[in-house]
This record gives C-alpha cells, structure tokens and sequence, in this order.
C-alpha cells in the first residue's frame, strides 16, 4: 500500500452500463456536501421528485430514488407489494425477469413463470393465457428492456392484460428511461424502478422508483410487515415526504452528492427535452447498425424488437471473445460488453446509453472494432462501416 492517488484510465464506456457521465454531472458530484436534513438540501430533492415524475411521465405521489443501485429499486418493489403466499406472474426472456423471479422467492411467494425465448419480446398473449389460468395471482411483473438481450417488450399492452385482471404491474425501466419512450401514466403501470447509471448516464448507486395509487393502497393494506427495513415504504417515505408537504424525518443518510449528480443529469435530459433524447438514441442506433452491417457482421435480435441503446452483435468466426475486448480496452480505451447467460462468448453489448450516444463514439466504435477484428484475422469486410455510418448521421 502506498499513500498515493491511484491514477485511473478515462475510458469511453459503450457496455450495458456504466455509460459515460458528462463533466456537468461529475462537477455536480464534487458540489459542497450538505445535511441530509438541510432546508437547501431538501428544496433539492423537491426538485428531484418532480423531474423523476416528468421522467417516467407520471403524477404518481410516490416517486423517489432509493439509495442504492437498479437491483435495490427492484428489490424495494417486490418486497412492497408482496406477502408470503401471493401468486405472481413474471414474464421471463432474459437474466433480468430470471432477477425478478428469485425476488419473488425471497418475499415467500409463489412464481408463475411466462417464458419468451431469448431475443424475443414477452408475448401479451402467453400472459392472458397465464392469467386465465391462475385467477388467485394479483401481480404480474415484467422487463422493458432486457438488458441482457437488447430486446423491447410492450410495455403499454402488458400492463393493459394485467389490468384486465385486476393484476397489479411490477415494471423494469432500468435500461428504458431516458433511451425510449416509458411513460408510466398512459401505461397505468403500478410500480416501476430504474437505474441512474444506463440511459440517465449518472454514476452507479441510485434506482428511481415511481408507485401508483392502486401500489401505494396495497402497501397500506399490508397484513405483514415488509421484509426489508431499509426499502419498507411507509418508512422511507416519512423521509423523502409523501408529496402532501408533511415533515421529513430521518431514516436513512441520503448519498448527498450522488443526488446532486442525478439532479444536475436529469436537467441536462429536460434541457435536451424526452423526445429529442429519445431520437439522438434511435439515430445514433441506425448508424451503429449500418456501420456493423456493412463490416458483414449480423445483429443478433429482430429490427421490430431491438432496443437502440443496447445492440447485441453477433462474434464473427476467427474473432476471438476476450481478446477482441481486451484490445478495444487497452488500445482503444473502449469498453464493450460481453453476452450473459446462454449467449456469453456468442455476442457483443454495444451501449448507447444516454450520454454514450453520439455520432463521435459510434464512429469511434466502429473504427476501433473494424481495426481490431481485421487486425487479428476475423472475416469482416474492412473499409466500409465509416462511410455507412456517416451517411445514416449524416441523412
Ligand atoms: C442494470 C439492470 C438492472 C440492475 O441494475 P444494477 O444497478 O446493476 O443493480 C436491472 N434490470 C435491468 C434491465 C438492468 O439493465
């Protein structure tokens, strides 16, 4: 050990997330820390409230970021709205639905798996069917965008069979906010989590979550305490203010600068306006894919259901996994992400997440992975990918 600051690499980061932090959000973080409980601090998380609201496109009270990354939003969601005994559905075509149904295990209830293969959406379809035949199950819980797959699901039909039932809506905007269109008000989706680290492009450590109405009653209808301590709603609330303007209390030291950095990041998204964000996603997307086509490299899901902020590119043969990233790493300062689960060594995660994408870093990308593939004698087209990509930016 040596008292010494330990230097550290800037990377571009075009994985499944991190994604890059723009130096507003970093100049934020480094702001003077604060009181949690400090009147300056709390107009701030006001502040923040009614951003993540006009985020998620919802006037839901309860709508806060918990203190600590997507997986805890998801957690804060199941152990909220489940009890031991309950049946819940959960929708399953990729690792995250897998995360979801091991958190329903954990709250004592039962799961009912709807499985969609990899690389497809989940099948409103399959879920009526799932729900006809369990009419006891009251909550149906489902990814957006599979982050392990690059696939979109629908969101807003989703929501519309569990209604139909009278089946309340756990959804996963992790990877969605920001990127696509998640508007949680026309969905009547009841609680819905996210991360601050994909398509918000803050640094990693905080999940905004947003509760209907229909999920707020049921936590009051509770015949048990919530599991967790740390995500019981009806205590975190008494901190973050249940909207009405009541007092706040303590229950936890909120990561003070963290929410700094979410602020500063959700005014850039505001100043950039949803829709604009969402186009500079779906553009940058096209021009990846050109890029990569023209290489002769294959996309590995379907044009109607790819996500634009998260492309899986097929490994071409004589391309070796590891290296082929190790080279982008250390040669290029460019991180891309490897397959998971069933499609780990076969696939590469391309992230345009939030501040990630741009012309530069996909013209960035695609250069440095056509030099590198052909470098070490994969079977690509060379000379191609930068002209394709410059003409869809360019249109
Ligand atoms: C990243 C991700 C999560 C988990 O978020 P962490 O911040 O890594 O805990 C959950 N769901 C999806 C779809 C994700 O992409």
């Amino acid at each position: 050990m040596r008292n010494e600051t330990l230097d550290l690499p800037r990377r571009m980061l075009m994985g499944p997330g991190p994604s890059e932090v723009h130096p507003r959000v970093l100049a934020a973080l480094s702001r003077p820390t604060l009181g949690h409980l400090d009147p300056a601090f709390v107009r701030l998380m006001d502040d923040i409230v009614h951003r993540l609201r006009t985020t998620f496109q919802t006037n839901n009270q309860l709508t806060f970021p918990v203190s600590a990354p997507g997986s805890a939003g998801m957690e804060c969601c199941f152990v909220n709205l489940l009890e031991p005994g309950d049946s819940v559905i959960v929708c399953i075509n990729g690792v995250f639905g897998m995360r979801m149904k091991e958190n329903v295990e954990r709250c004592g209830a039962t799961p009912i798996v709807v499985e969609d293969a990899w690389g497809t959406a989940v099948d409103p379809a399959k879920l009526r069917a799932a729900l006809k035949a369990n009419p006891a199950v009251k909550t149906v819980a489902f990814v957006h965008a599979e982050t392990s797959t690059g696939v979109q699901s629908d969101a807003a039909a989703l929501c519309a069979v569990a209604r139909e039932f009278g089946a309340l809506t756990i959804v996963d905007t992790v990877t969605s906010l920001g990127g696509i269109d998640v508007n949680v008000g026309a969905w009547e989706a009841d609680a819905v989590y996210s991360g601050s680290q994909k398509c918000l492009s803050c640094p990693p450590g905080l999940s905004p979550v947003t509760f209907s109405e229909r999920a707020a009653a049921r936590v009051k209808e509770r015949r048990t305490k919530v599991q967790s301590w740390f995500l019981d709603l009806s205590l975190v609330m008494g901190y973050w203010g249940d909207g009405k303007g009541g007092g706040r209390t303590y229950h936890h030291t909120a990561p003070v600068n963290a929410l700094y950095g979410l602020h500063e990041a959700l005014l850039m998204l505001h100043e950039e306006g949803l829709e604009q964000a969402w186009r500079r996603h779906s553009l940058t997307h096209r021009a990846l894919v050109a890029g990569v086509e023209a290489m002769g490299l294959k996309m590995k899901v379907d044009a109607a259901v790819r996500l634009p902020q998260l492309n899986l590119v097929e490994i071409p043969e004589g391309a070796d996994d590891a290296t082929i990233r190790r080279r982008l790493l250390n040669e290029f300062n460019l991180e891309i992400g490897s397959g998971l689960g069933i499609w780990a060594g076969k696939v590469w995660r391309i992230g345009l997440l939030g501040q990630s994408a741009t012309p530069a870093y996909v013209l960035a990308c695609l250069t440095a992975l056509e030099a590198v593939l052909h470098a070490s004698g994969a079977r690509i087209t060379a000379g191609r990918a930068y002209a394709a990509a410059h003409a869809v930016l360019n249109s």
